[in-house]
């Protein structure tokens, strides 16, 4: 019950919605124990030979009457009570949402999507169930019981209730068991359900890989396999859940049994009427419910609870990379000194990065070459705060990175990463995605800037186009393209292009700079590639090999070494010749 107690903010919340559902709820709760008691006086009189007509017309509007005031009562306290229980998924929901945006990268690196999606669907509304029909059996079952034990008791006879209360015990113990079992089984049930979600999200996304691959037919028996066990573990559950109602059922029998039994002998001693029998015995009818109600609490409450306690602790991630209190409100500029001596990744052992030291200076513009893995994304990573944790320093116009508010940090910096994405909207909305307020010249010369405005202009619908996962196929090339027009609609400080030219060609990616060198006066641009071409202009070139720094320089002094870049450089050029026939 620890859950009603955890979600005593949200009751407080919906107190006024609470209260008079409950009230309501108590009220139909005692209206319930009229008809036995009504039917029961009927047989007497019946018995006695007693009955009038007008008596009996009289007794039947009191049913009549307490019906249907109890019908509309239970409509009340069933729209309070589960209109309330609606909202608080709601805010659930939105708080979780809220939170999974600010959680840092590395939680995303940890995290399963398919896992999240379940805990915002699946676990949603078993809390929602929680205060819904939880509140309601909770109160139900206990006002119910209570008073038709009462009316029992001190109605007809308090021995008699004794009599058949005698089963109660084990009632008790069978629902706490059950409780148990279907908690363990449920829980078992929900994380396979978890992974499912992760198999299809992941398979969904990588469609395209596994037919590339002519993996459809082992992906779909994964996938049978995933959603057998689910159904296994489910059925579990089912079975569970069915053994319950029958063996309540037998304890009910056994509880009417003594009652009948015992009743009989009291009617037969005279220290009971027949028409109080029949009433007690339907007041044992009125008890089966809330006997019912107790046990799917029980299951009701153990799935809310887990629920809770698997969103809570989601609620609790801490967001890694937070600001310090005295966070500088400004927008940082581009000068940019590295001195880092080591970086490791969170949970890793290796480091990634090793005496990383260079200065750039706002309007520079840095070049970072070197072998697949060499660690030129990581160093980047660092740049834009996505990772920290590293030992040395990273200085922006003089200050250290944390120095800065996050959101002014982010503000200076345009980074393109490899892996690009565009979503399901616009052309010109994915531009303008950073600055949605951009106007249309703004969105256009972005667009021209980095040479994407003709072939826009190409589409029958133009900037209008929807792009993305459920829109027209550009290629790799226009893809990147877009999201370098998005990363300098919002003219940063910092441009970090992470190898975001690597699928245009070379006459495209060198108009595309010096377009870049021409318009980003002053400002500052980072660069990684595999071809050289791209950052033979730049300031500065460092080549990385490991994590360190190899070589650094000018084109020019790299040249003049005889190392990696020279060597890489030459034969480029070559290649280049080769495809363009020797000429
Ligand atoms: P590059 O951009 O030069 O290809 P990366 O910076 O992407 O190189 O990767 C450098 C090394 O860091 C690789 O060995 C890669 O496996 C490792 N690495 C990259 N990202 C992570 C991460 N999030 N967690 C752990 N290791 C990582």
């Amino acid at each position: 019950m620890k859950v009603f107690i955890e979600l005593g903010w949200f009751f407080k919340q919906e107190k006024k919605a609470y209260i008079s559902g409950i009230l309501i709820l108590l009220f139909v709760a005692i209206l319930q124990l009229v008809p036995p008691k009504v039917i029961g006086i009927i047989a007497d009189h019946i018995n006695n030979g007693s009955i009038t007509k007008t008596m009996l017309v009289e007794w039947v509007f009191v049913l009549i009457a307490s019906g249907l005031v109890m019908y509309i009562l239970r409509y009340y306290w069933r729209i309070m009570i589960f209109g309330s229980s609606v909202k608080l998924s709601r805010i659930l929901r939105d708080r979780l949402y809220h939170h999974f945006t600010t959680l840092s990268p590395s939680f995303y690196q940890k995290s399963r999507i398919g896992d999240l999606m379940a805990h915002a669907t699946n676990d949603l509304s078993a809390i929602q169930q929680t205060a819904g029909s939880g509140v309601l059996t909770l109160v139900d079952s206990l006002s119910t019981g209570g008073f038709v034990i009462l009316a029992m008791a001190f109605t007809i006879s308090w021995k008699l209730t004794l009599i058949c209360l005698i089963p109660m015990p084990f009632m008790a113990l069978l629902t706490s068991w059950f409780g148990t079992m279907l908690h363990k089984s449920f829980h078992k049930a929900q994380e396979s359900f978890s992974s499912l979600n992760d198999k299809t999200q992941e398979s969904i996304s990588g469609i395209k890989v596994i037919k590339t691959f002519g993996q459809e037919q082992e992906d779909i028996e994964d996938f049978r396999k995933q959603s057998e066990d689910v159904v296994r573990k489910n059925i579990v559950v089912a079975k569970i859940d069915s053994l319950y109602d029958p063996t309540i059922s037998i304890i009910v029998g056994i509880s009417f049994f003594l009652s009948i039994a015992f009743g009989a002998k009291y009617v037969l001693n005279g220290e009971l009427t027949i028409g109080e029998l029949i009433s007690f015995t339907t007041y044992l009818g009125l008890l089966i419910w809330p006997m019912l109600a107790f046990g799917w609490l029980f299951n009701i409450v153990e799935r809310g609870r887990a629920s809770y306690d698997r969103v809570a602790t989601l609620l609790r991630e801490q967001v890694e990379v937070t600001d310090d209190a005295q966070a500088l409100d400004v927008v940082p500029t581009g000068d940019i000194q590295y001195r880092i001596r080591e970086f490791t990744y969170p949970g890793e052992t290796r480091p990634i990065l090793k005496n990383i030291a260079f200065d750039l200076r706002a309007g520079e513009t840095l070049g970072i070459v070197g072998k697949t893995g060499s660690g030129k994304t990581t160093l980047l990573k660092l740049l834009i705060r996505e990772f920290e944790g590293f030992k040395g320093e990273l200085l922006y116009g003089g200050k250290p990175i944390h120095a800065y508010k996050l959101e002014k940090l982010r503000q200076a910096i345009g980074y393109v990463p490899q892996d690009h994405f565009l979503f399901s909207a616009t052309i010109a909305e994915n531009i303008a995605f950073a600055n949605p307020m951009a106007s249309k010249e703004e969105i256009e010369s972005a667009a021209s800037l980095a040479n994407i405005h003709e072939d826009i202009l190409q589409f029958t619908e133009g900037y209008q186009t929807i792009v993305g996962e459920r829109g027209v196929s550009l290629s790799g090339g226009q893809k990147q393209r877009i999201s370098i027009a998005r990363a300098l609609l919002m003219n940063p400080e910092v441009l970090v292009l992470d190898d975001s030219l690597s699928a245009v060609d070379a006459k495209t990616e060198e108009a595309i700079l010096t377009s870049l060198r021409q318009n980003r006066e002053g400002k500052t641009t980072i660069i990684t590639s595999h071809r050289l071409s791209a950052i033979q202009h730049a300031n500065l070139i460092l080549v990385l090999e490991d994590g360190s720094i190899i070589e650094q320089g000018t084109h020019e002094d790299l040249m003049s070494n005889e190392g990696w870049y020279k060597e890489m450089y030459l034969h480029q050029q070559l290649e280049e010749l080769v495809e363009h026939g020797g000429q």
